[in-house]
């Protein structure tokens, strides 16, 4: 049986005030059980969001890891490992603003993966299609290819420790939001891609959906066999709102 998860993505939002008041709000949250939750700040606010919210179910993960496990001389990166001594449990990898505007290639993104998991970092995997992409009737080669890149180097069994998000990059920010069924298509896609490798990775792995979630939409949604919970960016910076996205999830 999957649990299912709310991850909530900051991005490059916050200042010190800001980020104590959301931790304020999320702090008061009743949160439903059966749910993992997790906030991923900015890098600069982990060891703040980890204080604060000691004593509380809620987990930290950093949006970005270096493609090495250990320290060294790579100047303005943070090891998967120093992550793991500041108390985040996740790093995303492969968000597509990564992908697009940082250049992140499938092989950076397969050193990132495994030097994740070498630390004792589980990754949060985003897979997803341009709206040109999925008029080209392209979703689930795109998908598909972004998953084997993996697969290929590390083989399927790295996702037995891993959570896949599939985002498509037209639904991300842009109040667009994916249908139910058009997520459930693309999640049973990916379950199936992974089951022909082998059929207890796929059963084990969750499978998050991430693009414009809110409240309003998280329970149609999240009703779908294949999702199992979100990744939330926009609404996740209302502790209210993602409050209300995680209780949807644990219905
Ligand atoms: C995201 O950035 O991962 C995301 C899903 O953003 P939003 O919810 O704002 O579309």
């Amino acid at each position: 049986m999957r649990r299912t998860m709310v991850a909530g993505n900051w991005k490059m939002h916050g200042t010190r005030a800001s980020v104590a008041e959301l931790i304020d709000g999320l702090r008061e949250l009743a949160l439903p059980g059966g749910v993992d939750v997790a906030v991923f700040p900015p890098l600069l606010h982990v060891s703040q969001v980890v204080d604060g919210l000691k004593g509380t179910s809620i987990q930290v993960g950093a949006q970005n890891a270096a493609v090495q496990s250990g320290q060294g001389a790579l100047t303005g990166e943070v090891a998967p490992s120093q992550l793991i001594d500041a108390g985040c449990a996740y790093v995303l990898v492969g968000h597509s603003e990564r992908r697009q505007l940082m250049g992140e290639s499938d092989q950076m993104l397969n050193r990132k993966f495994a030097a994740a998991q070498a630390s004792g970092l589980i990754p949060v995997f985003c897979v997803g299609e341009t709206l040109e992409q999925r008029e080209l009737g392209k979703t689930i080669e795109v998908v598909s290819r972004q998953l084997d890149s993996i697969i290929g180097e590390l083989g399927v069994d790295a996702f037995a420790s891993a959570v896949i998000a599939y985002e498509p990059v037209w639904a991300i920010g842009t109040g667009l939001t994916a249908t139910p069924q058009q997520a459930q298509d693309v999640h049973a896609a990916i379950r199936a891609q992974l089951a022909e490798k082998n059929s207890e990775v796929a059963q084990g792995v969750r499978l998050l959906y991430g693009g414009s979630v809110k409240a309003a939409n998280a329970v149609e949604l999240f009703g779908m066999p294949d999702i199992d919970g979100g990744l939330i960016g926009g609404a996740s910076l209302n502790a209210d709102e993602f409050g209300a996205i995680c209780r949807a999830a644990g219905n």
